[in-house]
């Protein structure tokens, strides 16, 4: 069992940044990531680019040199795995982080390998992992997919695209454009207003000219082997259908953080309770950091604007001087 001032949960941008500042300030620590560097955005579309302007994706003031001024998965992959390597973080990958217990003082964190003890605990994981599902039978069949990676993979098919915002609408777009027969299925009365600026338009002016097809205020049913029901205004129809994608947003993991002992709030919004000056949660000890943040309320929080957790926290624990 070995001892950290610090241990990070998640090995996002987020979870980086704080081991980054835990590092700077002398504090031994651990980030425990249960996939490869910031596996979130290793598991993004491979095309995909980002809404942020590179400086607002920098850590710790770290350059974050692209080729336009948004940029792309890739170079975002280049660059946190440079800050990972170049100041060699105590990151371990693949190592899974199974549950945390309170110990009289502390935490003890049990990974996929081993235990660790820490009297301070930063939660950084995320809402990647779960998405939000329809829950309608057929929604377990192989050709459905909650997740986004290639418009290749779906030429010359039958593509149903569940979903008004931007992962549903950069899906649509690019798949069409690589030969795929798209529908969405959008359930309210149109395109997500949060959709990227530049994109609406686009998508917009393809439904008009029906290059896309999309059914507004419309619920999918069932899915079938070879077919979609779907409910619309007009009365139930019935879809051809090859894929789906139903990207229907993602939630962190809540089960996790009640077991931590960290309150959500009752509303549908599942806030988690935390003090916003020092991002110490209801438990002592324990931190939160990024996107977890925000409950469901997962377009609160980006890596624009909680890219401060980590100096916020990293300055609360060294005030308790804990260590
Ligand atoms: C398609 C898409 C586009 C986006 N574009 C932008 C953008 O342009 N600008 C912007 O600022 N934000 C953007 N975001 C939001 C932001 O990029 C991500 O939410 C960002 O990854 C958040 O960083 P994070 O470190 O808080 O969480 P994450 O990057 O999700 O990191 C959490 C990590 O925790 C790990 N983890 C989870 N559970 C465990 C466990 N039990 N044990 C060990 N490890 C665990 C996960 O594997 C993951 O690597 C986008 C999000 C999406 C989905």
């Amino acid at each position: 069992m070995q001892n950290f001032d610090v241990v990070v949960i998640g090995g996002g941008p987020i979870g980086i940044a704080c081991g980054l500042e835990a590092q700077k300030k002398g504090l031994s620590y651990v980030i425990l990531e249960k996939g490869p560097i910031v596996n979130s955005l290793f598991n993004y579309p491979v095309n995909m680019q980002f809404f942020s302007s590179s400086e607002k994706l920098e850590i710790d003031g770290i350059p974050f040199i692209s080729k336009e001024a948004k940029p792309k998965r890739d170079e975002a992959l280049e660059y946190y795995r440079r800050i990972v390597t170049s100041n060699n973080l105590n990151i371990h990958l693949f190592e899974k982080v199974e549950s945390v217990t309170q110990e009289k003082k502390g935490f003890k964190v049990t990974s996929s390998k081993t235990s660790y003890t820490t009297d301070n605990l930063i939660v950084a994981t995320g809402f990647y992992d779960l998405p939000n599902t329809i829950n309608v039978p057929g929604e377990d069949l192989p050709k459905v997919s909650h997740y986004y990676n290639d418009p290749h993979f779906y030429a010359s098919q039958k593509l149903a695209v569940i979903g008004a915002s931007n992962s549903a609408i950069d899906a649509a777009l690019e798949c069409y454009r690589k030969g795929a027969e798209v529908t969405l299925i959008i359930r309210g009365p149109e395109v997500g207003q949060r959709v990227k600026y530049w994109v609406r338009p686009d998508i917009i002016n393809r439904i008009k000219e029906g290059s896309i097809n999309a059914h507004f205020n419309a619920e999918v049913k069932e899915i079938k082997e070879r077919e979609l029901t779907i409910n619309t205004p007009e009365g139930e129809l019935a879809l051809e259908n090859d894929f789906v994608l139903a990207l229907t947003g993602y939630k962190p993991n809540f089960a996790f953080l009640a077991q931590l002992g960290v309150q959500l709030s009752d509303d549908e919004k599942r806030l988690p309770q935390y003090n916003p000056d020092t991002m110490e949660t209801n438990v002592k000890g324990l931190y939160l950091a990024g996107v977890i943040c925000g409950g469901m309320e997962t377009h609160k929080w980006f890596i624009e604007n909680s890219r401060i957790h980590a100096k916020m926290i990293i300055e609360d624990i060294l005030t308790h001087s804990n260590p």
